[in-house]
Parts: structure tokens; sequence; C-alpha cells
């Protein structure tokens, strides 16, 4: 390998004797129906981890066989026999050996995690202009991730820049998550309503579709989000704006008095986010989730209508949910809930309880709720080291749950060790405002969520490690404002409100 370690660092790695050498070109066939933006990928990926002095001719076969193989080597007819006795183990198996090297895995995903493994290990001997020379040590590797659902969530402000998503969607690309959410603040170009996008700061829909083509070229799922209860507002509760209300105060009843919380009595409010989900679908395009929010519903039905419910809140709040649940399933898709309004304060320790459990009586709504739904527990407090109290309770009552860390890497560590021991579905890492000085930890997430080991201590890439990561994953030639990434200190931080 080149760098210090293979990132993730596989589950099994053996090096052999000898190594695999090549020039200016390759050739790689496969048998995997790959995407084009997915050839693209593999294609700019090997370039740019060649330092640029060599490219990889692509021939896809195209067969429709649950496992599928890849060769790489320098001109060899029917190559794709060599790799026949591989065996994905239901993840990857990688070989490299003097006359080639062999990929089989157990679908294309795979297929472009083994690919970001390989292009990790290709060392440049001379990069000079016709003498292009590399080597990969013979090597042999299988590997597979310890969790199913690995997945980053990415908020859009008027203030992120499409350049800081793009380097979070390509780092956690490459480093082998599954999922990316995308929550639009303000900044997605509704139709339905387009006063819920701020005038001059909305993403262009072509944007948002480069973004989208930039998750699947990683054979990562792009999930829309839409927050369906709080947070109406499309803005952080301390800054006070209303991206509706500021610019359209006729649209007030659609919202609980306050503006913050949308009022779910109001069968225009229904509609309105009907269309709104629609307008995400139609835009995100082909996935099995979708992310309805739920989290800081500090206002949760308080209007004259909504509060006729005042004694049944849980049902009242669980019904409305599972009537989403029902609409998504019908496009086959399953829905994700923050957890907040189901802990109550009288059962659990402060610090662990969100602000629905604080300020409603909704947590007896869980035994409504419709068990398809996924439960994203989000606990930023570093605490669990031995278990993360919560998501064994979300389990126990019969739902799949989702671990949600935040800003800490010890934070991560403990939400990935309880994931692990619990069986858990996943991961959820949350950026919030603080993309910018997250971008170094995604390779640090991305560790502690692939293998299965359960850990005392952090993962920390060495700073220079993940920027020669980065530096592989920007194409061209960049400016010195738009390369690495932006520390805290001249990038505020910003308390989580
Ligand atoms: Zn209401």
């Amino acid at each position: 390998m080149y760098l210090q370690h293979l990132y993730p660092v596989p589950e099994n790695i053996q090096i052999k004797e000898g190594c695999f050498v090549f020039g200016s070109e390759l050739v790689m066939e496969t048998d995997a129906c790959l995407e084009l933006a997915e050839q693209e990928r593999i294609q700019t990926l090997f370039y740019q981890f060649t330092c640029t002095g060599a490219t990889l001719k692509l021939l896809p076969q195209g067969s429709v066989s649950n496992e599928v193989r890849a060769v790489l080597h320098v001109g060899m007819e029917g190559a794709l026999e060599q790799a026949k006795n591989l065996d994905s183990g239901g993840g990857y198996q990688l070989r490299v050996q003097p006359g080639g090297i062999g990929i089989a895995a157990k679908d294309s995903k795979a297929l472009i995690e083994a690919f970001t493994t390989l292009v990790q290990l290709i060392v440049p001997e001379n990069l000079s202009e016709g003498q292009e020379k590399f080597w990969i040590d013979c090597v042999e590797i299988q590997d597979k991730a310890a969790m199913a659902f690995r997945c980053i969530h990415l908020c859009v402000f008027p203030e992120t820049k499409p350049l800081d998503l793009q380097k979070a969607i390509r780092l956690a690309g490459f480093l082998k998550f599954t999922h990316v959410i995308l929550e639009f603040w303000g900044t997605f170009p509704y139709k339905a309503l387009p006063e819920l996008a701020w005038k001059g700061k909305a993403y262009s829909l072509d944007t948002i579709g480069e973004l989208v083509t930039e998750i699947r070229s990683f054979g990562m799922e792009p999930v829309p989000m839409l927050n369906h209860l709080g947070h109406g507002a499309q803005c952080r509760i301390s800054r006070g704006r209303h991206v509706v209300l500021d610019q359209a105060p006729r649209y007030a009843t659609l919202f609980e008095p306050d503006g913050w919380t949308w009022c779910i009595s109001n069968p225009d409010t229904h509609k309105l986010l009907g269309e709104l989900r629609s307008e995400l679908l139609d835009t995100f395009g082909p996935g099995g989730y979708f992310h309805l929010g739920f989290d800081e519903a500090y206002s949760f039905a308080t209007c004259p209508k909504c509060v006729r419910h005042a004694k049944e809140e849980g049902r009242f709040l669980a019904e409305y949910i599972n009537g989403l649940a029902a609409e998504l399933k019908k496009d086959h898709r399953r829905s994700i809930i923050w957890h907040d309004e189901f802990l109550a304060s009288k059962d659990w320790p402060e610090k662990i309880v969100a602000s629905g459990g604080r300020t409603h009586q909704t947590a007896d709504g869980i035994g409504y709720l419709d068990r398809d739904i996924i439960i994203a527990d989000w606990q930023y407090y570093d605490g669990f080291p031995e278990g993360e109290p919560t998501a064994e309770y979300f389990m126990k009552k019969g739902f799949d749950v989702l671990l949600c860390p935040w800003i800490g890497l010890e934070n991560v560590k403990d939400l990935c060790n309880t994931t692990k021991r619990l069986g858990a579905m996943g991961v959820i890492m949350t950026t919030w405002q603080a993309l910018p000085s997250s971008l170094p930890m995604i390779p640090d997430m991305a560790m502690m969520m692939w293998d299965s080991v359960i850990r005392k201590e952090v993962s920390k890439l060495p700073n220079t490690e993940t920027g020669a990561l980065l530096r592989k994953l920007i194409t061209g030639t960049r400016s010195f404002e738009d390369v690495g990434w932006i520390q805290p200190e001249v990038y505020p931080f910003e308390a989580h409100d």
C-alpha cells in the first residue's frame, strides 16, 4: 500500500511475495451492471490514484448474476475466467497476483468497495511522461462491513458551499458509506410552495441533480429528507428566521401559532407536504427510504384545532406518522424518523431525552407506531461506553434502529460499538452546521463503522493521511480556497440549536 494503512482497514489482509506491475494503461473487465456514473467514477478514481499517470480501460460485460466479478490486467483475452474461483464471502474478495488482479463481490456496490481498496494499493514508481510505472504488492483481501446501513446526513443551508457537499459525498463514497441523506434548509426550489426557499438562495435542480449523481456514482443511495413536524421554519431556532412566514405571512395556518411546527390538523398541510415529498422523490430517483424528520418539535399541537388532542398526544402523533409511512410505502419506501417524541422525561436521564420528551406527552405513541418505521436515535452525549440504552429500548419494541452520533469521535466510537453489540441496523453520521470542520472526521467515522472491532479507543487518521485521500478525490487544479478543509478557528463552531 502507499499510505500507512488501507482505509477503512479490511477485515482480513495477507501480503504475499511478488507484485503486479503496470504502465500508463490498465484494462478492467467486469460482468457487473455498472451505471454510467459508476463507470466514470471508477475510471476517475484510477486516474487520480495513479497521480494522473495512467488510465483505466473499462470493459463492462453486463451480465445479471447475483455475484459479480472483475479482472484487471495489462491485456489478456478472456481474463474474467481467472476470477471464477474467488468467493465474495458476502462482501468482496480481492486477489493481486503478478499476472493480474481478480475481484469477486456480492453486488455492484461491493465491487466499487473492492475498487476503492484496490486503488489505495497502487504505488507509483515512475511518473515521467512516457515512462509511467506502477506496482501493487501481491495480496489477498477478504472483506465485508460489520453493519449494513452506513449513512451520512448532510444539511444544505443557504450558506452551504456545493463544493463542501461534494467533498463530503466523495469521502463518504470512497470510504464505503451506503447512504447519504440530504436535508434542505430553505434551499430546495419547491414548485408547490416557492416560499420554502429563500430568495436567491435556492440550489438549482441541476446542482441538486449533480449531487445526487455524485452519490450514486459510488453505488450509494441518496435519501431525501423533509421534516414533517418541527423545523417548519427550515431555519435554526437560534436565528429566529422562518423561510415561509418571513416571506408570506398568509400561510400562517399551515403551522402552529409560533410557526416552528407544522399544524398536523390542517388538511392543507397534509396536501402540501405530500406535494413536497413528490418533488423530492422526482429529484432523487429510485430508493428505499425517506427521512421524515421529527426532531425538536418544541411547539407540538398548540393551535385551537390540535389542542383538542391534548389528552392523547401520543396516539394523535403516531397516527399522523403512520399515515405518512403508508403513503411512502406505496412508493416502496421505508420511513425514518428521529426518536425525539418517543422518550419520556420521567423514564430516562435528562441528558438523553430530546425536546419532545421534555415538552410533550407523546412517548406512549410508540405503542401505536407502525413497526416498519425506522427509529433514528440521535445521542450526542459522550457517555455510553457500555452501550447506548435507548437504542436497545426501541429495538425491544420491535423497531429497526439507526444510531446517530455527532461532532465528537468518542461519541462516534460509542455509538458504533453499540450498533455492533446490539446488531442494530446501522449508523447515521450527522454533521449539521459543522460540515466544513466535520470533513476530516469522515474517514475516522468510516473506520469505526466498517469493521467488527469493538473499540476502547477512537480511530483517528493522521491529518496527513486524510489530506492525501481528499486530494485524490478532488479532481482538476484547484485554488487555495477550494482544497483541504476549514478548521473551526476560521469557521466558528456554533452550538446545535
Ligand atoms: Zn394545529
